[in-house]
């Protein structure tokens, strides 16, 4: 290269860089991706889904970044190495690729034709979610670098070279979409032609793999609940007579405990839920020991004190519920919501019975929640035993040093 030609390429590599403070610095020293607002020091303008350098108070130079310019989460780190803006498509492409072969190197794909292939910051892709949905392939965008034009084109191209899927759809949530400071758009298709199919997980020496529906159509959206398909497999394993899935959505737990146990309820409030759920039944009646399953249209808040006022019993309950602390001030109120459900539940299981009980918030500790249950138990006077304490599948992977990524909490235990 000529000294011209150098020149040239060393200012067109220039990006800008960034100063944040000493606590910020040690934050991503110790692994954990993020720069909040906050942290920043003098009035940087950040450039909109940009790429920046990022730096110490004193210029020691602390790795890349992807900025937000509306975000109160305003850099995400994308490398510990310099490189520029023009290599952000390319990078983008290399780590699904990575992300992929992650996934295959667990055996994943075998478990499994459904999974989530890219989760966000656990796999360096801050901003990025990708599921597979067999030959469909369904992608989110959280933040203005992952909109970019040429970003977006680079996924695309990844998904295709890498899965060949029969259609590929984007996922669209307004509301992260407006705290992005991005442009309203409408989800759906956007390569191929498929949108809805057929999934199936979790064979094993004694049963085929269950079959869901999937599908992203606007109206009847479907799916199964990826993060936990592991955990279906877990309760199966342990599940034991009449079995009632709360907050069952469209039957993932419900299918897999109907593998085993003759008599499975499934309660959610939704009833588009529930009739998918049905539908996911009839897809799988063959291989289950369940000749039907009852599925209650209901909030499972009043479903689960009446009945154990009325004294019903089940040998296994799974308690699934929504994610009720969206917020670190939400929390007394979530436990409060957390324990009547599990001392509800606890009432209700026979002697030697199976409590499965999950949280998907990451605002709530394991520890919180373990702490939450001892004292459900307590005041459900049963004793209980902690068979596993179990989170999210290995395909949404938990980062050390990212707190975040660790957001699922399932417990199995053995109720006396
Ligand atoms: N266990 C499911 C996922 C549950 S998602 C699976 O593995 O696929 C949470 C579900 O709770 C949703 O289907 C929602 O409709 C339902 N839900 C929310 N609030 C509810 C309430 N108060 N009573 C019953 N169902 C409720």
């Amino acid at each position: 290269m000529s000294s011209r030609a150098r020149q040239i390429r060393a200012l067109e590599s220039a990006q800008p860089s960034v100063h944040v403070t000493g606590r910020a610095a040690l934050r991503l020293r110790a692994g954990h991706p993020w720069v909040y607002r906050s942290d920043l020091e003098g009035n940087s303008l950040l450039p909109r889904g940009g790429l920046v350098r990022v730096l110490s108070e004193n210029e020691r130079f602390l790795g890349c970044a992807l900025a937000s310019s509306s975000s109160q989460i305003a850099l995400r780190m994308i490398s510990t190495e310099e490189t520029d803006d023009a290599a952000i498509p390319e990078l983008v492409s290399q780590r699904i690729a990575q992300a992929g072969e992650y996934r295959t190197r667990l055996g994943i794909p075998a478990q499994s034709n459904a999974y989530r292939v890219v989760f966000s910051e656990a796999d360096q892709l801050p901003g990025l979610i990708i599921d597979r949905y067999h030959d469909v392939v369904a992608f989110q965008v959280l933040t203005q670098a992952m909109d970019r034009n040429d970003v977006r084109q680079a996924v695309l191209g990844a998904l295709e070279r890498q899965f060949h899927p029969a259609g590929i759809v984007e996922r669209v949530e307004e509301r992260i979409r407006e705290l992005e400071d991005l442009a309203p758009m409408a989800g759906g298709l956007v390569r191929g032609e498929r949108s809805h199919t057929r999934i199936e997980m979790n064979a094993s020496a004694a049963h085929p793999a269950l079959r869901f529906e999937y599908s992203a159509e606007s109206g009847q959206k479907t799916g199964a609940f990826l993060d936990q398909r592991e955990n279906y497999a877990a309760a199966e394993r342990y599940a034991r007579g009449e079995a009632l899935d709360v907050f069952c959505y469209q039957g993932g737990f419900a299918l897999h405990l109907a593998r085993t146990s003759k008599q499975v309820t499934g309660v959610d409030a939704s009833r588009p839920a529930l009739e998918a759920a049905e539908r996911n039944f009839e897809l799988n009646r063959d291989a289950l020991a369940a000749q039907e399953i009852e599925w209650l249209e209901a909030n499972a808040f009043d479903v689960l004190r009446d009945w154990s006022d009325a004294g019903r019993s089940f040998g296994t309950i799974v308690l699934d519920p929504p994610a009720f602390a969206k917020s670190k001030r939400a929390l007394p109120t979530a436990l409060r919501g957390y324990k009547e459900l599990n001392l509800r539940a606890l009432k209700m299981i026979d002697p030697g019975g199976i409590l499965v009980t999950c949280s998907c918030s990451h605002h709530l500790t394991e520890e919180e929640f373990l702490s939450m249950l001892s004292e459900a138990a307590r005041d459900a006077h049963r004793r209980i035993r902690l068979l596993e304490v179990r989170g999210q599948s290995q395909d949404h992977p938990v980062v050390a040093g990212i707190a975040e990524t660790a957001y699922l909490k399932c417990v199995i235990a053995y109720v006396e």
